[in-house]
């Protein structure tokens, strides 16, 4: 087993560590280390995900070798964001805590320029960068690169996703040619690879896990549900998984703010974190994530970019990405410094093929699960709570005072009831929640959708104040029921426009979404009214068909089904 010591970190560096609970080095750290303090080092091309110690990797030499009497800039580190940046510039100060005499200045965009100005004229040796503000400081004549001895390139695929790659190589080229550089990134699309051959002399390759892969310790799952099913079986998985302390990725700002606010109102502790919040609020989701104060975070992939935080116990894609390297980003947040995480995937048959090529890249099985029944959920969460009962502290002398009381107000319970009623006092609104929960479950294996539903849920039938007078056309009906709700995917049944008036059909899950979206609109400056119809057609069970496009049946002189506003049996709200 190698030490520090024994790659040669020196004492007061490793006193500085161990303080942070560093023990003995990571495999890149072991790697790399060894290279970079050697007096001619070479460049190094890094394949690693974030979380793997590679900012000690690079930061514990360049502490090491940092000239102290020397005032001007030795080593550069780029990153992609500001919070990376800081998450660096804290790392190396916590590594230098016993070196007082390095200066090390943080260098990023949306603060103060003066304070990092001040920063740099002390004289520090190390500066840690985002591209944009380094180059405002660079055409400032603040920042002087001809000294550097090493630049870091550290997460350079994002750099490039970010859009950085023409400041990447402007601020190379005001390095000195005969400079190191060494260059960290997750993977390694071919775009990076042009750079690292241009800018990269001979480097040599080191790879933490396997090319453009996941981790080692990261378990890759799918839960396989109807595209409409997708936010259920988010909160079955919250709900299964008790203690579960994630990021959910959305792919659209829209969809974070709506998966977060569905996720708040059915009482989950959670938040969003998307491209548009100021920096201020940005900062006070992600301290209150990283105390844990909030235990979901539904984020972008853009959001949670620099967001740093080592103990997540899942990722949960709420859809896949669009790009597929972006899933490897993603599931790299979990099962970091060494612990076991588990990327879940909530997917529909239609992105099977994604799901392939996923496995092509991460070079893993994605495991297919089934979706938690209410049963399995609510056996679950018994047993948590019985374990949180028995490990729970108990405050004697607060508590001494009340106990004689209680004592006797419960003394005609013998010790089995005693149990019975406080685990159902706590459990009682799981089985409630649950009792009717249908199965999630899209089959993989054969093409039917209809099959893994409950056959309750059917189409709710709707009445429409607007008629063939109102030159209503099923499309136009289509049109307003889907920009109304706002639900992409809404599954809609039979058409029926008749003369004065109209009927419809829409999956009954969205009942109440229907109703709600179509109050106080108007149609060519008619108030428009929606209210269920009696089911006079009938059956819960009519088959379902899905239209998202004109096709209608438009069946004439159908007698109303009366406008009493009384749900058909398909349209009985699921209880999930
Ligand atoms: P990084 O990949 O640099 O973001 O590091 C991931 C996490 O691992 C950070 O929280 C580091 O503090 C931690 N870490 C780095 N090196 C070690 C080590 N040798 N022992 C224990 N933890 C470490």
């Amino acid at each position: 087993m190698s030490s520090f010591e024994g790659i040669g970190i020196e004492a007061v560096i490793v006193k500085a560590i161990e303080e942070s609970g560093f023990e003995k080095p990571m495999p890149i750290q072991e790697q790399v280390i060894p290279y970079l303090m050697k007096e001619d080092r070479p460049d190094i091309l890094a394949l690693a995900q974030t979380g793997t110690g590679k900012t000690a990797a690079f930061g514990l030499p360049l502490i090491q070798k940092t000239d102290t009497h020397v005032k001007h800039i030795q080593y550069l580190i780029l990153s992609p964001t500001r919070e990376l940046c800081l998450q660096i510039t804290n790392d190396l100060q916590g590594y230098s805590k016993y070196k007082s005499e390095i200066k090390i200045a943080a260098v990023f965009g949306g603060a103060s320029i003066d304070m990092q100005i001040k920063a740099i004229k002390k004289g520090a040796q190390i500066v840690s960068a985002t591209p944009g503000r380094l180059i405002d400081l660079i055409e400032r004549r603040v920042v002087d690169l001809s000294s550097v001895k090493t630049v870091v390139l550290d997460e350079a695929d994002e750099m490039l996703n970010m859009g950085f790659r023409e400041e990447l190589k402007s601020i190379l080229d005001k390095t000195p040619k005969d400079k190191n550089t060494l260059l960290f990134s997750a993977t390694m699309p071919k775009e990076l690879l042009s750079i690292a051959d241009k800018y990269l002399n001979d480097p040599v390759e080191i790879t933490i896990g396997k090319r453009n892969s996941g981790a080692e310790n990261i378990e890759h799952v799918c839960f396989m549900v109807h595209e409409k099913d997708r936010y259920l079986a988010l909160k079955r998985i919250a709900d299964f998984y008790p203690d579960i302390y994630g990021i959910i990725f959305c792919r659209t700002r829209r969809e974070t703010q709506e998966v977060a606010d569905k996720l708040l109102k059915d009482g989950y502790n959670a938040d969003a974190l998307y491209g548009d919040l100021s920096q201020v609020q940005r900062d006070t989701v992600m301290n209150k994530f990283r105390l844990k104060n909030i235990q979901l975070l539904v984020a972008t992939d853009v959001a949670a970019r620099g967001l740093d935080v080592d103990n997540l116990t899942h990722i949960i894609n709420y859809n896949l990405p669009d790009e597929i390297y972006l899933y490897t980003h993603r599931s790299g947040r979990t099962g970091r410094a060494g612990r076991h995480g588990t990327s879940i995937i909530i997917s529909n048959l239609k992105e099977k093929y994604r799901l392939q090529q996923i496995e092509k890249q991460i070079n893993k099985t994605i495991k297919l699960l089934p979706v938690p029944s209410g049963k399995d959920i609510c056996k679950k969460q018994l047993f948590h709570l019985i374990d949180k009962i028995e490990k729970v502290e108990v405050n004697d002398e607060e508590i001494d005072s009340f106990l004689p009381e209680i004592y006797k107000k419960l003394e005609w319970l013998d010790r089995e009831e005693l149990i019975k009623k406080f685990v159902s006092a706590e459990f009682n609104r799981f089985i409630e929640y649950y009792k009717e929960s249908k199965d999630l479950n899209q089959p993989v294996d054969g093409r039917s959708s209809g099959k893994g539903h409950s056959e309750s849920s059917g189409f709710t039938r709707f009445f429409i104040n607007l008629g063939r007078i109102d030159n209503l056309k099923p499309a136009t009906l289509i049109g307003m029921i889907n920009d109304y709700t706002s639900i992409r995917n809404i599954e809609i049944g039979d058409i029926e426009i008749l003369n004065n008036f109209s009927f419809f059909e829409t999956d009954s899950d969205y009942t109440e979404t229907v109703l709600q979206s179509f109050i106080n609109k108007k149609y060519k400056n008619r108030q428009v009214a929606v209210e269920v119809a009696d089911n006079k057609r009938g059956s819960g069970n009519q088959k379902k068909r899905k239209r998202q496009a004109t096709k209608s049946s438009n069946k004439k002189n159908k007698k109303s089904g009366g406008m009493k506003r009384k749900k058909s049996k398909a349209g009985k709200k699921s209880m999930v």
